[in-house]
This record gives structure tokens, sequence and C-alpha cells, in this order.
């Protein structure tokens, strides 16, 4: 089956909310005539609301970084996902490697923080990946199995059409080191191996993004793989040209 794409921007810590609402406008010009695929950007928390704000009436959806896993309460410092979805946002990433590095974030928390996303009326982007020392140890697809099966553990088949995962190889990730199309697909088909076994006939509605140094000048020939099925892009999409160019990517043959 053919899933549409989705092509989705982390802004990362980067973006006040006046450069941000002036990137969304740009890219919403830029990319006025899309028609055949979506669009996400995720700012950070303070410029989530205006950049909303400024995406009404675009083709261009908003989505957090981040969320807490509880509704409210005394958390200082967090962010509730009532709180995202009343800045206007749609989606949320969830279990971003950084996230799972720096501030420890471990599966269990990631299929909390999913399921209550999804609970809020949010969609979850998921993010899965190895890094380097687990790739070059040989233990890529265990820890891919570990974060899909994990993350979305309890998950039903009909909520499947409304997860996203994510695979960003850690190695990929900011280093301009992006992982080839052949390396890419091998783990998307793997993924969606894993997709079956806890969805069923449903996964094949799931789309799985990929993420790590995506650039115009290597989206076509992601895109181009038949498990990949948008970008998760962090640095080429803080410049809306760069961004419009990885929305509108050609298609190409593999
Ligand atoms: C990301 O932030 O998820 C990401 C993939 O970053 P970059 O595109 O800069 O590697």
């Amino acid at each position: 089956m053919s899933r549409r794409p989705l092509m989705a921007g982390n802004w990362k810590m980067f973006k006040t909310i006046s450069e941000g609402v002036d990137l969304v406008k740009k890219l919403s010009a830029q990319t006025a005539d899309v028609t055949d695929r979506d669009i996400l950007v995720c700012p950070p928390f303070t410029a989530l609301a205006a950049v909303a704000q400024a995406a009404k009436g675009s083709t261009i959806a908003v989505g957090a970084q981040n969320m807490n896993d509880n509704l409210s309460g005394a958390f200082t410092g967090e962010v509730a996902p009532g709180m995202i979805k009343d800045a206007g946002a749609s989606h949320v990433l969830i279990g971003h490697s950084e996230r799972r590095q720096m501030y420890g974030e471990t599966d269990a928390l990631v299929n909390k923080k999913a399921k209550l996303a999804l609970e809020q009326g949010l969609t979850p982007v998921v993010c899965v990946g190895e890094t380097l020392a687990e790739r070059e140890a040989g233990n890529t697809f265990n820890v891919v199995e570990r974060h899909v099966m994990e993350g979305l553990k309890g998950f039903t088949s009909a909520q499947a059409p409304s997860i996203v995962v994510a695979y960003e190889p850690v190695w990929a990730i900011g280093t301009g080191k992006t992982a080839t199309p052949a390396q890419a697909q091998e783990v998307h088909a793997f993924i969606r191996r894993k997709l079956e076994a806890l969805f069923g006939k449903e996964a094949a509605q799931v789309r799985v993004l990929y993420g790590g140094s995506v650039k115009p000048d290597n989206i076509d020939q992601l895109m181009a793989q038949p498990d990949i099925d948008g970008g998760l892009v962090g640095g080429a999409s803080l410049k809306a040209e760069d961004f419009a160019r990885i929305v509108k990517f050609q298609k190409i043959s593999a």
C-alpha cells in the first residue's frame, strides 16, 4: 500500500518566536503547491503557539519536541500534553535520541508518553535507532527491535494508523553522515516486520520516517526506498529553502 509521505522538521533548541514565525511563513509560501504529502514542523515550546498560529490556513502541521508523561502536576519546568494541544500542536516527538541519551529516557517512559500523547489527541512520532557503538557491535537490529516492541507495547491495531515511527541512527544525527539509502531501507524493512508482528495488517498504515543528516541532495534517493515514508530533519529544516526542497523531493526509482 502506498503511504502518504510525511516530511517533518525538528528545530531542536533553535529559533526565537519571531524567527520561528518568519520561518514557517516562508516555508508555507514555498510549499503552497504541495498537495500529495504532509508537512510538520516542531519548534521549541516557547514558539509553539505563535508558529501554530502563523501556520493556520496552510498545510503545515505543528508538533512539540517532547512532553511530560503526566497530565498535570508539580513537575517544574515540564510541559503537559494538554498544554501542547492547547498551543495548537497536533504531533509530538517522543524518545528522540537526544532525550534518550542526555535526559535518560527509557523505553518504558517512551511507551508511557506515546500512549498518553495518543489519548490526548496528539500523534506521537516515536523515535528509534542505534548508536555507533551498537551498530559496530552488530546490535542494530536488537536495539531497534527493543525500541519498537517496548516503545509501542500495548497499542492496539486500531491505534496503529495514528502512530508515526522515526528511524534515526544516532551516528547519523547532526554528523553529516547519512545512512546510505540501502542501510536505511534495510532497517526500515525490519521495522515494518516488527510493526506487522504488533499490529497485523494495520502495520501497513504506519508511516516510518528516516532521520539523520537528511539534506536537499540526499532526500530523493532516500525517498525512493520502498519502506521510507518520509523524513525527520534537524539541521536542514532550519532554512526554508532547504526544507522546502526536502518536502518537494523528486520521485525517482531506487
Ligand atoms: C534530528 O534532529 O532528528 C535529526 C535527524 O537531525 P539532523 O537532520 O541534523 O541530523
